[in-house]
C-alpha cells in the first residue's frame, strides 16, 4: 500500500543553465547565503538562526556541517573525495555512514551507500534507526526506549564505588 503523499514534494531541479538567482543548494531558498567550507556549495547563511541546545535541525549550514560525510571528511582533513574515502567509512558505523552520505543535507548524495544490517533492540527486536536517536546503549547493546534497562540497585554485582566529590 502506498500512502498518498501529504505534502507535494516540490523538487527544485536545477537544470543546466545560467544561475541567475543564487539559492541554497539544500532548501532552494534565496536570501542570506554563503558557501560551505567543505565543498564550496551555496547554502543558507543561517547559523545565527539556530537556537543553541534546541537540537533543531533547522539550519542548512549546520545540518550540512554536522550531519554529512562531506563535512566530516573536510574537518578531519582527509585526502581525496569523501565519496571514495575509506577512512570516513571506517570511522562510522555502516548504518550511520549510509545515512550521513545520503541524507537530505547532502548536495550530492552517495550513489552506492554500503549495505548494513538493521540495528535491532536487544529487548524486543524492534528496529532502531540510529540516525533518529532515542535509543540507549547499555551492556554493549542497544535498547529501544521501552526496553531501556533500568539501573538495578538491588544487584551489587557491578560494585562500583561511588566516590563523593
Ligand atoms: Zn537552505
Ligand atoms: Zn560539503
Ligand atoms: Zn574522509
Ligand atoms: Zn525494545
Amino acid at each position: 500500500m502506498t500512502k498518498p503523499g501529504k505534502q507535494k514534494n516540490a523538487k527544485l531541479r536545477l537544470v543546466a543553465g545560467p544561475a541567475i538567482r543564487r539559492v541554497c543548494g539544500l532548501c532552494g531558498r534565496g536570501g542570506k547565503l554563503t558557501t560551505t567550507e567543505c565543498c564550496g556549495n551555496v547554502i543558507c547563511d543561517d547559523l545565527d538562526t539556530y537556537v543553541t541546545f534546541s537540537y533543531a535541525r533547522n539550519s542548512c549550514y549546520r545540518n550540512h556541517s554536522n550531519q554529512t560525510i562531506c563535512a566530516y571528511h573536510h574537518h578531519e582533513e582527509h585526502a581525496g573525495s569523501w565519496q571514495e574515502c575509506l577512512r570516513c567509512r571506517g570511522d562510522q558505523e555502516p548504518e550511520m555512514y549510509a545515512w550521513f552520505a545520503t541524507n537530505e543535507y547532502n548536495f550530492e548524495k552517495l550513489q552506492d551507500p554500503p549495505r548494513f544490517e538493521p540495528t535491532l533492540c536487544s529487548g524486543c527486536g524492534k528496529r532502531i534507526i540510529l540516525s533518529d536517536g532515542g535509543y540507549t546503549f547499555a551492556d554493549g547493546k542497544r535498547w529501544c526506549e521501552s526496553c531501556e534497562p533500568q539501573p538495578a540497585p538491588s544487584k551489587p554485582r557491578s560494585a562500583r564505588r561511588r566516590r563523593s566529590v
